[in-house]
């Protein structure tokens, strides 16, 4: 091989195996999943919050700080790739709150089509289908949106709860009933979404439900 292609070859290695710490962007070694700085930063225990209708939702990070600017990244700023770093904190906190609990099957909160198209990815889908591998469970869209709301975030927190009824519905109900199901989604904030999406599934005669969300926010 010649001088040219090899620097090309290592060129093009470098640029696909380079990572990046999700926190503050910093180039880390390949097998790590944040820089050391960033990792000082984390929470010692995960966080918990509950969702509308007393669901437990855990997250391994506060709505804060590093954490916020890399959800925001992640979910604004075409940076789908981090959903695997993520997940092995997510994976982390739910071990430690819920424990020996047995789930069936991971899912996530769904989005509308039409902003799916615009955003090219499912932020919440891309940290439930890599929390599923690290768990061993299968994963599965068990609800759609089917209907077109403002964002939550543009509302005021009184707003919310009315602003999520009736926007989500059962893909198919045969594979919601009985099953202990985990959702996933990247925030909390009030928790009226995560609580609508539970109680749709529980209209559908699932078992227990849990969550878990990358960052929790400490505000209503
Ligand atoms: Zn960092």
């Amino acid at each position: 091989m010649t001088h040219f292609i090899k620097k090309i070859f290592g060129t093009i290695k470098g640029f696909l195996f380079t990572v990046h710490c999700p926190y503050c962007g910093k180039v880390i070694e390949p097998n790590k999943n944040c820089c050391d700085k960033c990792r000082k930063e984390f929470p010692e225990l995960p966080l918990i919050k509950y969702a509308t209708g007393g669901y437990i939702c855990t997250a391994p990070f506060p709505y804060d700080g590093i954490f916020r600017n890399a959800v925001i990244n992640f979910k604004f700023h075409n940076c789908g790739v981090y959903a695997e770093q993520f997940s092995y904190e997510m994976v982390r906190a739910i071990k430690n709150v819920y424990r020996d609990k047995e789930f069936d099957i991971v899912t996530c909160v769904p989005m509308h089509k039409d902003l799916l198209r615009e955003r090219g990815y499912n932020q919440a889908e891309l940290l439930a289908r890599e929390c599923a591998k690290l768990l061993g469970i299968k994963y599965a869209d068990l609800l759609a949106k089917t209907k077109k709301n403002k964002t939550q975030h543009s509302i005021k927190a009184a707003e919310r709860v009315k602003n999520v009824i009736g926007v989500y519905s059962p893909i198919d109900k045969n594979l919601i009933k009985g099953k202990r199901i985990l959702i996933i989604d990247d925030i909390i904030t009030t928790g009226s979404t995560l609580g609508e999406c539970a109680r749709i599934l529980n209209k559908c005669k699932c078992g227990e439900i849990c969550c878990c969300t990358l960052c929790t926010s400490l505000l209503t």
